[in-house]
């Protein structure tokens, strides 16, 4: 992994978590007044400014005045903040409007290039395209082959590519009037056995030079696969790629894509293939009592203080904001972690708490630190790293539910 992937572990959790914070919402009363814009990079905002102008304009001809009074207001509070933002590399993606729970304003440089210019009023914010970005897009190599001919494909997320499809030049078995069955059978187990080494010569040309890829998962009626996976011909760096064999009943696209809805379970395990392993790692140092692992959010900040810790491993499912709280009568503060979900309920609670130093209910938080962002923080200032691990497998679950959802693999036994 790149210092580049590792950074964008938590990067990429920081834009789940608001797009998920924006698919909650809902506008106010149903209108379709929440404003969603996508623009593309190298895209003038003073060109955004006008179409804004524009569509302020149009919104006073919508039939329910309320509706377009706030998509008004919605359009009024883009322009106002426009011009303190500036157009990014990758462009930049705008939702606002009022819902039910308050105005919102969120502007977000995304994690790739913006591809459309888009402008939406709805009743909801439209997040689609932000989420693309979020997928996986590893290149994984498919190939179905048989006798008859032979395809290979590349998937990168939701994108498939046919690089080649060939049909082969081994005849059908119908034997042609005048030869001998036999001679007839062994010329033909010939020319089989030709075609799959050219097949196996060109998939490693096309995965290993002009389509690099992860992994392969090779695709075939009955025997064919098998000839192919096991041809000489086959690179070795390619066979060690090999991640799967699937029967699919068709050659050809058709093939290609019934191996691809068969290897969806398998491309989706391998994306936790690397945060298993992690946790793993972290279990076995655990078991040997190397004093290599650790867990807990106060033992793991220590090490990070430390700077013993190498990975800290984060559970999506923990979600913890750290509060300060300050009492207004004499001063007197403490600090609370809370979970996100839990939040709002806190501060109305927190408003009829008593101060344990001075005993008045005038309790404030003075300042909300996310934990991840704060690890990721420390992580960052010597050198160590933050894995966002997902709950979706048994390790994942395991960091959650037996070791609270923060752990750290350490560099060194930092016991004393
Ligand atoms: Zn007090």
């Amino acid at each position: 992994m790149s210092p580049d992937d590792k950074r964008s572990s938590v990067e990429k959790y920081r834009l789940k978590q608001q797009i998920q914070h924006l698919k909650n919402k809902s506008s106010f009363n149903q209108s379709t007044s929440l404003v969603t814009l996508y623009i593309p990079p190298g895209t003038q905002l003073s060109d955004i400014a006008n179409l804004l102008r524009e569509e302020y304009g149009t919104a006073a001809n919508i039939k329910d005045k309320n509706t377009g009074k706030a998509v008004q207001a919605a359009i009024q509070s883009i322009l106002g903040r426009l011009k303190l933002l500036h157009n990014t590399e990758n462009g930049l993606v705008i939702f606002c409007g009022q819902t039910e729970d308050g105005m919102e304003f969120h502007a977000i440089k995304p994690p790739e290039p913006v591809t459309i210019k888009q402008y939406v009023c709805d009743n909801i914010f439209h997040t689609e395209h932000l989420e693309d970005m979020l997928e996986e897009k590893d290149a994984y190599g498919l190939v179905v082959i048989d006798r008859g001919g032979a395809t290979f494909a590349v998937v990168r997320g939701n994108h498939l590519e046919i690089v080649h499809d060939k049909d082969s030049f081994v005849p059908s078995k119908h034997r042609q009037g005048g030869q001998s069955a036999q001679r007839f059978e062994r010329g033909l187990e010939l020319m089989a056995n030709e075609w799959f080494n050219r097949m196996a010569e060109l998939a490693n040309k096309i995965f290993l030079e002009t389509h690099p890829v992860k992994g392969i998962i090779v695709g075939g009626p009955a025997m064919g696969k098998e000839q192919f996976v096991n041809s000489l011909r086959l690179d070795y760096r390619i066979k060690k790629m090999i991640i799967g064999t699937e029967d699919v009943g068709y050659t050809g696209i058709q093939g290609i894509k019934e191996l691809l809805e068969k290897a969806a379970p398998k491309l989706q395990e391998l994306r936790y293939i690397e945060e298993k392993k992690l946790v793993q790692e972290f279990l076995t140092h655990l078991a040997k009592d190397d004093g290599k692992a650790t867990y807990g959010e106060k033992e793991v900040k220590e090490a990070l203080l430390a700077a013993a810790a190498d990975v800290v491993l984060v559970s999506e499912a923990v979600d913890h904001y750290e509060v300060t709280v300050e009492c207004q009568a004499c001063g007197h503060s403490f600090k609370e972690t809370v979970k996100a979900s839990e939040i709002i309920e806190y501060e109305i609670k927190l408003k009829e708490r008593k101060c344990p130093k001075c005993g008045e209910q005038r309790l404030e938080i003075v300042e909300k630190i996310d934990l991840v962002e704060q690890l990721d923080e420390m992580a960052q200032q010597t050198g160590a790293r933050v894995e966002i691990i997902s709950t979706d497998h048994d390790e994942g679950k395991m960091l959650m539910d037996a070791f609270g959802g923060i752990a750290a693999i350490l560099r060194y036994d930092f016991r004393g």
